[in-house]
């Protein structure tokens, strides 16, 4: 069944109160010195991209240690406007890089996206969406995301149902990637609104990178 973000109070969320997406105000923290230790240990290689109705899903695999631990890459899929917000500010756009380790715990990589120049990936994954080629091969994620992550790192739950929480985020705000007007209004024209409303943040730790 389609997910309906206008009706996304009568979602049903059987867990309790560490909830995502978060607004994160930069004032409330102390950075902390270094990266996001996010780091890609291969090319993510997408597999088939599905319409999911109120998304993209692009399906993949491939290979990344998070804080230390390894994780496999699931998935890829768009929100627009962005989910999580900065300092009252929504980005235009958050990419989330769905990943799982060996015993099924979850960590999303979002990546923050700002209106700039095209990006020619994502303008491959909206030329392949209007033609109907689903199939992949190689993606290389190292593209998007910078070799010192910059951004917030703390425990939420999925955002949409069934909204499971001991996820993982990793908020990325330096992100290589940008999208142009024209990108971002294909997506909106296609997809509408499909980002969830914050959810307190119930005193949980944000760390800070900066
Ligand atoms: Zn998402």
């Amino acid at each position: 069944m389609m997910l309906n973000y206008n009706r996304q109070k009568n979602w049903t969320n059987n867990f309790g109160n560490q909830q995502s997406p978060i607004m994160i105000n930069t004032h409330d923290l102390k950075p902390k010195k270094g990266n996001l230790a996010f780091k890609p240990k291969s090319h993510y290689v997408l597999i088939r991209e599905v319409d999911e109705l109120t998304t993209i899903k692009l399906t993949g695999r491939g290979k990344a240690n998070i804080f230390g631990r390894p994780f496999d890459f699931k998935q890829v899929h768009f929100h627009s406007q962005s989910e999580h917000v900065i300092d009252g500010k929504p980005a235009a756009m958050e990419v989330h890089l769905v990943h799982e380790n060996k015993i099924g715990q979850l960590a999303v990589v979002a990546l923050m996206v700002n209106e700039g120049p095209a990006n020619p990936e994502f303008q491959q994954i909206i030329d392949r969406f209007e033609s109907g080629m689903i199939d992949w091969v190689d993606f290389d994620i190292t593209n998007w995301v910078s070799s010192e992550s910059k951004g917030f790192h703390y425990l939420g739950s999925l955002t949409t149902p069934p909204l499971q929480e001991g996820v993982e985020w990793i908020v990325i705000n330096n992100t290589m990637l940008t999208v142009d007007g024209d990108q971002l209004n294909w997506f909106r024209s296609k997809f509408h609104k499909d980002y969830r409303a914050l959810q307190p943040r119930n005193g949980r730790v944000i760390e800070w990178y900066k």
